[in-house]
């Protein structure tokens, strides 16, 4: 099974990297695939380069075996479609059980992505906690997870996806927009993130000004 773990990453920092790192060990991972948003199509643009996240995704990334970054999105004109992106690792890899890996806040605001209700019919998704984020009352979730939900993880490896795991992990309250804020304020985001990824920001003055 390939784990799916996409985002703006603007930067990546602790808060995906644990968690990222116990959905791999505890599902028994083959594979993690770290994938950056081109143009999210939820948010404004990110602050930093699509070549300046992508440096920092390398450099955090670069002793951890099993993770690759896959610039599928950023390569892919118009918004970047996770529908799209899980349909051509759905044929890329179409042996492999795929789980797309959402913390709860994502997960929360799955109702508003493009095609949605089809994700799983091309992987299972993974919902990590996240501090101080509780599972949305949507009606339409609810129905959803009602339907798909299993707690025990080897079911997860009987299919190539349709399946939702909850996945508790270490809490860590860090979020891109924190370490943005901290920058901007002219201090350090050090300890938040990997100790090469902040000397790339603090080398590179990136997130120092207002954009
Ligand atoms: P921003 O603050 O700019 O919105 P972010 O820190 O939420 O960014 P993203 O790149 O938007 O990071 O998130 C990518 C994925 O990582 C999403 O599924 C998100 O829910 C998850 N994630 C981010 N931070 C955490 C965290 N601290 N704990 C658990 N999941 C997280």
């Amino acid at each position: 099974m390939i784990g799916i773990f996409g985002g703006t990453f603007d930067p990546i920092h602790f808060g995906h990297l644990r968690p990222a790192l116990e959905v791999f060990q505890d599902l028994r991972l083959e594979q993690l695939r770290w994938i950056p948003a081109g143009q999210p199509p939820h948010r404004d643009s990110p602050d930093a380069s699509i070549e300046q996240r992508l440096d920092m995704l390398r450099l955090a990334l670069q002793d951890i075996p099993q993770s690759v970054v896959d610039e599928c999105e950023v390569q892919r004109p118009g918004p970047s479609y996770m529908f799209d992106t899980l349909t051509m690792l759905r044929q890329r890899f179409a042996e492999t059980g795929l789980a797309l890996i959402l913390g709860m806040d994502a997960f929360n605001g799955l109702p508003g992505w493009h095609r949605w209700q089809e994700l799983l019919n091309l992987a299972h998704i993974i919902v990590c906690s996240r501090p101080d984020v509780d599972l949305a009352a949507s009606a339409e979730l609810h129905a959803m997870i009602a339907a798909s939900r299993v707690d025990d993880i080897s079911r997860l490896h009987d299919s190539h996806g349709g399946l939702i795991y909850i996945h508790p992990v270490t809490a860590l309250p860090i979020s891109a927009t924190e370490i943005r804020g901290i920058c901007k304020q002219g201090k350090s985001p050090r300890f938040l993130l990997p100790a090469n990824v902040c000397d790339y920001i603090e080398q590179n003055g990136l997130y120092r000004q207002e954009v």
